[in-house]
């Protein structure tokens, strides 16, 4: 695989993506109305207002994907220039997702507030920014101070993305087992990037705030650790009374997420939960418990996702940013707000459970794929999902306000469909 890999991106032209031109550039004419003189007409007219940069220039199906590389996958703090393929595939998943162009930008600080200030600056060149792998805790507070400044949707996919996929797999899983969002008890392993924004989500899915453990490496996060300091400000509101380790968290919980590091979830903590548990166990590579050790734990239903893709129920980002994107451009949205990202999660629980087409499956090496424990998600390389979670973004946007365009829905997600 690494050899593989390394051919791959060293094949000649190096690396994974090139800029390329969409207008004529055959004649002396061409040239002049692409660059100097002509240029300055558009110029003029984005001078006047700000908004025409959008029909003039490149910006809205741009997203710019910015690291300090400060949290590369599970590579940790590999810095900026090392993270540079990883960045560089974000935007090959963007452009065969999506269609979405992205600049890729790796910028070498590790200082929260010249991060922010150098991000907030480039607000001109993008319609969105997707920041990437940037270490808990510093990621909370740079999305956050970004999101206030800018006004193109700002959105960290290491929190957010997790949060909206495994929160579609929870609202089918949840179903399928008979189970409320209103009622459960949710305990999640993790209180990092992933783990804390997934804790947040749920909550705004409809699990009571009150019903989410939260676990990291020294145990339950409590109100005593939340007294001596030990939590943040996007932790702290998930801190209980009672405290305790991973398998008393468990015991009883009808939800197990594991946002977290492999192998920490045991056949006997499995056991202690709920009947017809729910197991998203993220880790990756490794989850916090294989799939058939969690599925050979119990005789009841377990419903199993990971984070990988040789088992069913991927909890796989690609199904969310370059969609969630997608929708929110095409209506030129100044965020990406809580309303889109639940709407984002609905659509996509409500397309798991619509028919399969056969080519999709067949895409997948399979006959069928049916709503079921096995099936929670939709996969991405069906078609369908593009422009259902597109236009569920749109959709969102547009009825919260955050919207500065206003397409016609039907019209919009029949273009997409074309
Ligand atoms: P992160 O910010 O580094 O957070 C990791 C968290 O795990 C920390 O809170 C850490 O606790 C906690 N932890 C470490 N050992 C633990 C243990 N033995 N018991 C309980 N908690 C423990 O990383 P992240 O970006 O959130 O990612 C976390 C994991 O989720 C990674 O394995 C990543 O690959 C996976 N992930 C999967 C998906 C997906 O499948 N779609 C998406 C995103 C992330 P301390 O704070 O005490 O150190
Ligand atoms: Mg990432």
């Amino acid at each position: 695989m690494d050899e593989d890999a390394l051919e791959y991106h060293r094949t000649d032209p190096p690396g994974k993506v090139e800029i390329s031109t969409t207008k004529p550039t055959n004649t002396q004419r061409d040239l002049s109305l692409a660059y100097s003189p002509g240029v300055a007409a558009p110029c003029r007219e984005i001078a006047d207002d700000p908004l025409a940069a959008y029909e003039y220039t490149a910006k809205g199906n741009l997203v710019g994907v910015v690291s300090n590389g400060s949290a590369v996958l599970g590579l940790g703090d590999i810095g900026a220039q090392a993270g540079k393929p990883v960045m560089e595939g974000k935007g090959v998943l963007f452009k065969r997702f999506a269609d979405i162009d992205v600049f890729d930008v790796e910028l070498d600080e590790a200082d929260t507030d010249a991060f922010v200030r150098a991000v907030a600056a480039m607000e001109p060149t993008f319609g969105g920014v997707n920041l990437e792998d940037i270490a808990a805790p510093a990621c909370f507070e740079i999305e956050e101070r970004l999101r206030e400044e800018m006004s193109i949707p700002v959105f960290h996919d290491d929190q957010h993305g997790t949060a909206i996929i495994s929160g579609a797999a929870l609202v089918n899983a949840a179903d399928i087992a008979g189970k409320r969002l209103e009622d459960v008890d949710v305990t999640i392993a993790g209180a990092g990037a992933a783990a804390t924004a997934t804790a947040r989500f749920y909550v705004s899915l409809g699990v009571p705030r009150g019903n989410v453990t939260m676990v990291d490496e020294h145990g339950v996060l409590t109100t005593a650790r939340a007294e001596a300091g030990e939590l943040n400000a996007y932790t702290r509101p998930f801190a209980r009374e009672a405290g305790g380790d991973l398998a008393d968290a468990m015991r009883g919980a009808d939800v197990f997420v594991g946002l977290s590091v492999g192998g920490i979830v045991s056949e006997e903590m499995v056991r202690s939960m709920a009947e017809d548990p729910i197991i998203f166990a993220m880790a990756n590579p490794d989850p916090e418990i294989g799939y058939e050790a969690a599925k050979a734990a119990r005789d009841d239903t377990v419903i199993m996702a990971t984070g990988r893709s040789d088992y069913p129920n991927q909890v796989n980002n690609v199904l969310g940013f370059p969609f969630i994107f997608r929708g929110a451009l095409d209506v030129r949205a100044s965020e990406i707000n809580e309303a889109m990202k639940v709407a984002a999660a609905r659509a996509l629980a409500d397309l798991a459970r619509r028919d399969v087409p056969d080519a999709v499956a067949e895409a997948y090496g399979t006959d069928s794929l049916q709503f079921g424990p096995d099936y929670i998600l939709p996969k991405p390389l069906d078609s369908r999902v593009l422009f259902e979670i597109s236009t569920a973004v749109a959709r969102a946007a547009i009825e919260s306000g955050t919207a500065r365009r206003e397409p016609d829905l039907e019209a919009y997600r029949e273009s997409l469909e074309a």
